[in-house]
């Protein structure tokens, strides 16, 4: 999906480029900017500012206004709205400092330009074709996988919540239709 996001949610852009999606993000940006990209980029708006969602949803703007304070929480409330699988699959997934889909680059080519210990203990590299950083599943890998497996529990948790508000609609439509009668 195509994103663009307020200057409050640096993390979660990176965490989104990551996840594969087109994320625009700079602090730069003031409000008019952010609505005018995307509305013109046909991008979804993320924002943490109230005020900036309601302008853009009078616009017609596809926006979200996330009220996490964590980043699984944030993660959570991203994929409801647009249904995204929290999993990172490397064939996809984008530079998170530059929006850049990161492409496999053989070990032989990595060489020096990681450290001995990652060279010895890893054999699958990634690069950025723009910026040229070196991405590897290494030791910071487990705190990204338990980021996203606390993300896909509270999706678990406000989806079973909204199933119950869902059932309870049911029934009392169901019981307003049986009072009628
Ligand atoms: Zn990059």
């Amino acid at each position: 999906m195509k994103f663009v996001v307020d200057g409050m949610l640096g993390k979660l852009t990176r965490w989104l480029r990551m996840l594969g999606h087109n994320v625009k993000y700079s602090i730069k940006l003031d409000d008019a900017q952010l609505l005018m990209m995307a509305k013109k980029e046909k991008r979804a708006l993320l924002t943490r500012d109230l005020a900036l969602y309601q302008q853009a949803t009078a616009k017609g703007i596809n926006a979200l206004y996330l009220e996490g304070e964590t980043e699984g929480e944030r993660l959570a409330e991203v994929a409801k709205r647009y249904g995204i699988p929290l999993d990172i699959d490397m064939a996809t997934s984008r530079c998170p400092k530059c929006n850049a889909k990161v492409k496999p680059i053989s070990k032989e080519k990595v060489g020096h330009k990681v450290q001995k210990n990652t060279f010895t203990n890893y054999n699958e590299f990634w690069q950025c074709p723009k910026c040229r950083q070196i991405y590897w599943q290494g030791a910071h890998w487990t705190k990204i996988r338990k980021t996203l497996d606390t993300a896909r529990e509270n999706l678990r948790k406000t989806c079973a919540k909204s199933d119950i508000n869902l059932h309870s609609q049911i029934l009392i439509r169901e019981r307003r239709k049986q009072n009628k009668r």
